[in-house]
């Protein structure tokens, strides 16, 4: 069903207020199934409000309004709906008196202008009561259209839409949406897009997405079809082509984080493990105590920061640091099979490199590391490097190369 959102608001004109409202709802409604088409946003401007109304109209079925529900005289939200969908404004006595109860047992005392809180279109309207406020919303259904205002306050707004009218927008949606989002690492958007283009070329439904985030990027395989076991399968039976395609690059098929799949399968194989880092100063560390249980595997993580503490804690020898420097290949290994050496953790690894900002010399640029692992028997070091974004970007693009090691070593 064709959608419209309409929030209205001045101070969301003026950047004073995020719109938060509307990206809720969009999601929530593509979720059911909606096809959100436009965002619109208004001042307290009642002729503004009109034409907007006139064009969601025009093309939509279904619109939403957010805000301009109180009880003052720039709130004119139910006033103009009504009278663009032709309905009277009417008291509701169970209303006024829900309204004078509220403020009975509030400390705020009643004033006459909250009545108008209690008006609602004569005919053809459903009230939403609002448990967390006194501006209930309404909908009102007429022709073949629809219109559901909310208040402006997205506790209320939330409240109201997951309560009062997703169990109503449920019943009338006409198609039902399905979706995985699948996350990859070590593929860059275009290449993917390039190896799924078979798939991507002509698609209607399913639909493929491709998004870059930061260091990685991953795919939303969408279906809308009358029901959801439909869609479910129309989806899976495209996830199953994607794979076939990319699958040695996919990490999740149910949009988790890289250092959840780690921390989950290095719990669920019971692998040790111990890091030492330099130039992430304890990031990796601070990850992977983020995830709950991790304290079942994880040992010991050591920041070895200076040449004395790569000495001392890993036995890093100070020819190997004189003669390749801190940032190097040859360090990253002896860091990592000191720290085996220190640890027995099933799983060691080590990191070096330069977190910035700027470039210690031409052949050790910002953004350049070495990772080092251990793992079963083997160790192997591995080069990464990032154009320089930043001392925060870059040591947060290690972490994320660390944690792509271990899964590459333990997946
Ligand atoms: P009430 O007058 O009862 O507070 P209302 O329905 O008239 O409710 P508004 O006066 O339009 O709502 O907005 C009240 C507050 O809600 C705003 O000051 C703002 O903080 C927040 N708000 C309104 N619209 C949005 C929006 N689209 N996204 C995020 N916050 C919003």
């Amino acid at each position: 069903m064709k959608t419209a959102l309409l929030t209205v608001g001045t101070e969301i004109l003026f950047g004073q207020v995020v719109n938060t409202n509307a990206a809720y709802l969009s999601e929530n409604l593509q979720n059911l199934g909606y096809d959100v088409m436009y965002h619109y946003t208004v001042g307290d401007n009642p002729g503004r409000l009109k034409e907007l109304l006139d064009f969601a109209y025009h093309d939509c079925d279904l619109i939403i309004t957010t805000g301009g529900l109180g009880p003052t005289q720039d709130d004119l939200t139910k006033e103009i709906i009504s009278e663009y969908f032709g309905e009277k404004l009417v008291e509701y006595p169970d209303q006024l008196e829900i309204l004078k109860n509220h403020f009975k047992n509030s400390k705020y005392k009643w004033t006459e202008n909250n009545r108008k809180q209690a008006w609602f279109p004569e005919n053809n309207c459903r009230i939403l009561p609002n448990p967390h406020g006194t501006a209930p919303g309404f909908m009102i259904s007429k022709n073949g259209k629809h219109i559901a205002a909310l208040p402006g306050p997205p506790r209320e707004m939330k409240e109201m839409f997951e309560n009062q009218l997703k169990p109503v927008l449920e019943e009338h949606r006409d198609s039902v949406i399905y979706y995985r989002i699948i996350r990859t690492i070590n593929l860059g958007e275009s290449r993917m897009e390039t190896i799924l283009l078979p798939l991507i070329d002509g698609q209607t439904d399913p639909t493929i997405a491709t998004y870059a985030k930061e260091g990685e990027c991953s795919l939303r395989v969408t279906s809308k079809r009358p029901t959801y076991e439909e869609a479910k399968a129309a989806c899976e039976e495209m996830i199953g082509k994607v794979n076939e395609l990319i699958g040695d690059f996919i990490y999740s098929y149910d949009d988790e984080d890289l250092l959840d799949v780690v921390g989950k399968t290095l719990i669920e194989k019971n692998i040790t493990i111990s890091c030492a880092e330099s130039c992430t100063g304890g990031g990796f560390a601070k990850a992977l105590t983020d995830v709950p249980g991790i304290s079942a595997v994880f040992e010991r993580g050591l920041v070895t920061y200076n040449w004395k503490a790569k000495q001392d804690e890993l036995g890093v020898s100070l020819e190997t640091l004189e003669k390749y420097t801190a940032e190097s290949e040859e360090v990253a290994y002896e860091m990592v099979t000191g720290l085996k050496e220190k640890t027995g953790s099933d799983l060691c690894i080590a990191i070096t490199g330069v977190a910035g900002p700027e470039d210690i010399d031409p052949e050790r640029p910002a953004g350049l590391a070495y990772i080092g692992i251990t793992y079963n028997g083997e160790t192997r070091v591995s080069k990464v490097w990032h154009r320089n974004n930043g001392r925060f970007w870059n040591r947060n693009f290690f972490v994320l190369r660390m944690l792509n090691e271990v899964y590459q070593s333990i997946k």
